[in-house]
């Protein structure tokens, strides 16, 4: 569904409009077409700073160059056009091409281990929030506080997610956000996937985020920057339309074969989708207790196993608890919890996911937060993110990791159906003022399933514009 005030602040025509109403006014989000490049930073202005207690910098730097970003250590004085760019009302308006523009900052924090180190955010943000510019991105990286043993460092390095939340709720009116790794020890040699992913167009959506980086899963022997799941096969559950159909075309994009799963009532959008993708089709209804094991024989007899497994199926039947029938309750739980752990079961006990696998469940903002009338639906969705903190570590000797997202508001036909205020109230209560499409979820789980995320695993990441709603 299509956004009115979206387009009404984007036409010169009608943003003063917009503007004199006092609307809020959605900046345009910056998207890539197409799979990874090799450069997806090139030509952008990166600012690198840290203090000299970090670990991440040098590595961060090299990183960052071999992306194609312009690396700098301080900002260039303001220029006269810069200015003036400034005065026509934003750092990047495309009037003035000769203004600096500053695309992005990372910010090595991992030497802050006290209160008197915070001093390292004000000297490097303040000067700068001016000069950021619209789709500009922040990433903060982070001591590993649960590995901190002294509860002050611990406290410091936990501090940085309120410092990174808020700023990004500052700069969001911009359509730039900020997140941040927290980053073990030893693991700076996982940075380049998550940096490449954070640091580009393609996390438009994923803002105001905690994830870890760690050395928990054993790292792949190879970890290419182009067609990343070239000779993989994906698994994509619920693929007839969404954000399902969504992310079975961005995994095919980056060379995965996709086995498109759907029910056999939405056999048209499932067929139209593998078409679309090059991919196979395979009509079953999830929670039906024999689909794991055709599932498994399928994948094992066709592909002769399965590398990536996104379970995207999910349901709604919401009331309130009060006049919840039994059988929707049922329905809910069976479809969007019983069926994603019965059909990983019968995946790991036959031997099908790969070494080097990755999973990937959506979760939801509401299982996050909890929602009115959905006592069912959250339920399984914060299971979900229980179930990949305690299934990571059990994946991780084999190269395996899972992660869950959790979508805020997207413009599917889910979210279409919603009542008009609601909807609207969605759309706008997040730092970004708009909704996001199925495709920046489909960029996360890319990114998560992609061989060069292996840092990430146990992880749940919100893909919700940082919504207000939840932490
Ligand atoms: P959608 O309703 O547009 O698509 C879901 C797909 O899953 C459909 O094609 C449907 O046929 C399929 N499906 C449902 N039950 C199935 C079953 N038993 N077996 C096989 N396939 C089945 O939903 P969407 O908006 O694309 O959401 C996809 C996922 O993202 C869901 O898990 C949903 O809970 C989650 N999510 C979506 C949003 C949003 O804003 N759209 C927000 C948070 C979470």
């Amino acid at each position: 569904m299509s956004d009115s005030l979206l387009k009404w602040a984007n036409d010169p025509r009608t943003a003063g409009v917009v503007k004199s109403l006092g609307l809020p006014a959605p900046v345009r989000l910056a998207r890539s077409k197409g799979g990874y490049v090799a450069q997806p930073l090139t030509g952008q202005n990166f600012l690198l700073g840290g203090s000299a207690a970090g670990h991440a910098s040098d590595v961060v730097r090299s990183l960052l160059q071999a992306a194609g970003a312009n690396v700098l250590d301080s900002l260039p004085p303001v220029s006269a056009a810069e200015s003036e760019d400034k005065g026509k009302g934003g750092a990047a308006s495309p009037s003035t091409g000769d203004a600096f523009k500053l695309h992005g900052v990372v910010l090595d924090a991992t030497g802050v281990r006290t209160p008197d180190d915070y001093r390292l955010l004000y000297d490097v943000f303040h000067p700068l929030m001016r000069r950021l510019a619209k789709n500009a991105r922040v990433v903060v990286i982070g001591g590993l506080p649960e590995s901190l043993a002294d509860p002050v460092a611990a406290a410091a390095a936990r501090g940085l997610e309120g410092f990174t939340r808020s700023l990004a709720k500052e700069i969001g009116k911009r359509g730039a956000n900020a997140n941040l790794l927290y980053l073990e020890r030893g693991a700076e040699d996982r940075l380049d996937a998550p940096l490449r992913f954070f640091c580009g167009a393609r996390c438009t959506f994923v803002d105001g985020q905690a994830a870890r980086v760690t050395r928990l899963a054993a790292a792949p022997a190879e970890v290419p920057l182009e067609q990343v799941l070239k000779g993989k096969v994906a698994l994509v559950t619920g693929a007839a339309r969404g954000i399902g159909a969504a992310t079975a075309e961005r995994l095919a994009e980056d060379g995965a074969h996709v086995v498109c799963l759907d029910i056999p009532a939405d056999r048209d959008g499932l067929y139209d989708t593998a078409t679309r993708v090059g991919g196979t089709p395979f009509a079953a209804d999830i929670s039906d207790p024999a689909t794991p094991g055709r599932l498994v024989d399928f994948l094992r007899q066709k592909f002769g196993g399965v590398d990536v497994v996104v379970h995207n199926a999910g349901i709604t039947r919401d009331k309130t608890l009060a006049n919840m029938k039994e059988h929707l309750w049922d329905l809910v739980i069976a479809i969007n919890f019983r069926a994603i752990t019965a059909v990983d079961q019968a995946l790991l006990a036959g031997g099908v996911l790969r070494s080097g696998g990755r999973i990937v469940c959506l979760s939801s903002m509401g299982g996050v937060a909890g929602n009115f009338g959905q006592t069912n639906y959250a339920a399984t969705k914060a299971a979900l993110i229980g179930y990949v903190a305690a299934q990571a570590p059990l994946l991780a000797a084999q190269g395996g990791t899972i992660n869950a997202v959790a979508p805020g508001f997207i413009e599917t036909r889910m979210t279409a159906a919603m009542p008009l205020v609601p909807r609207e109230l969605g759309r706008r209560m997040s730092s970004l003022s708009q909704g996001g499409q199925p495709r920046d979820v489909a960029e996360l789980i890319t990114f998560l399933a992609s061989p060069g995320a292996y840092g990430l695993t146990g992880n749940t990441i919100r893909v919700c514009g940082q919504s207000l709603l939840g932490a």
